[in-house]
């Protein structure tokens, strides 16, 4: 099974010497073709580690932004920094960039101010997106919508919303990621979505190292386990597994604009 993790962090301050080389040979070893890294997403301006280990193999393909957490950080010199990272041949996105009213680590204006200034600078080096959101579906919406994102197009990664919102975003031309919440009993809005939405428009992701999927709840993450994600996608679509990963491997690949991916 062909297998893409369109979402992981490699670059966690807690990682131990070593581990993200262990992660990265489970994955190579469990059918992983490709893999999103998303840099800096917990430290303001800091792309180059995730920068450099994409370096390092060309299955691994990267996303620069200023996280919602970090929204206040969004300076216009963390801004430039931005900027000159986007240039970098390994970045095919940008993101994470959204909003987070369920922690509200920075404030909600000044995370709507990064986001929009963000989405901006995406529609200048045309890159498209990575959205999170959470807790804040009516003002993540409005936004994608005013600032024209669905000439840039993207991903709303974790999806952990319902229909409705799933209903708009699929209206502005996103894919959907699901994440290791689609394989948690309780989640039945999530679930829902994954019954029904449009074949062309699936992604899967871990979101390494959070989020691990059934039968690893509660553990590290790491990318391998988008197995388990895919598994449960094809069990609620009622297809077959390895059919609908070779799916999701087409639809990251649309979606990011990878022009090859490589076996
Ligand atoms: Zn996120
Ligand atoms: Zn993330």
């Amino acid at each position: 099974m062909d297998l893409f993790d369109s979402h992981a962090h490699l670059d966690m301050k807690a990682y131990r010497p070593g581990q993200v080389a262990g992660m990265l040979a489970r994955s190579w070893e469990g059918g992983l073709v490709g893999i999103m890294a998303i840099a800096g997403a917990t430290r303001v301006g800091e792309y180059e580690e995730t920068l450099e280990i994409a370096g390092t193999d060309a299955r691994i393909f990267a996303a620069a932004g200023i996280h919602p957490h970090t929204g206040s950080g969004a300076t216009p010199d963390a801004l430039d920094k931005l900027r000159f990272a986007l240039d970098h041949n390994r970045v095919l996105a940008l993101g994470e960039i959204g909003l987070d009213y369920h922690y509200n680590h920075s404030p909600p204006a000044d995370q709507r101010r990064a986001f929009i200034r963000q989405l901006r600078m995406a529609h200048q080096v045309q890159l498209p997106v990575v959205i999170h959101t959470r807790e804040a579906d009516g003002d993540t919406a409005a936004i994608l919508r005013d600032e024209g994102a669905d000439a840039l197009g993207g991903v709303i990664h974790c999806f952990s919303s319902g229909p409705e919102f799933a209903e708009k975003v699929l209206d502005l031309g996103f894919f959907i990621s699901f994440s290791g919440i689609v394989t948690f009993p309780k989640a039945e809005a999530v679930q829902a979505v994954a019954r029904t939405a449009p074949d062309d428009r699936i992604l899967a992701e871990t979101d390494t190292p959070f989020l691990s999927p059934l039968p690893h709840r509660g553990k590290e993450n790491e990318p391998a386990r988008v197995r388990h994600v895919v598994e449960k996608l094809a069990e609620l679509r009622g297809v077959v597994p390895e059919d609908l990963a070779q799916t999701i491997l087409e639809n990251t690949r649309r979606c990011f604009r990878i022009p090859v991916i490589l076996d």
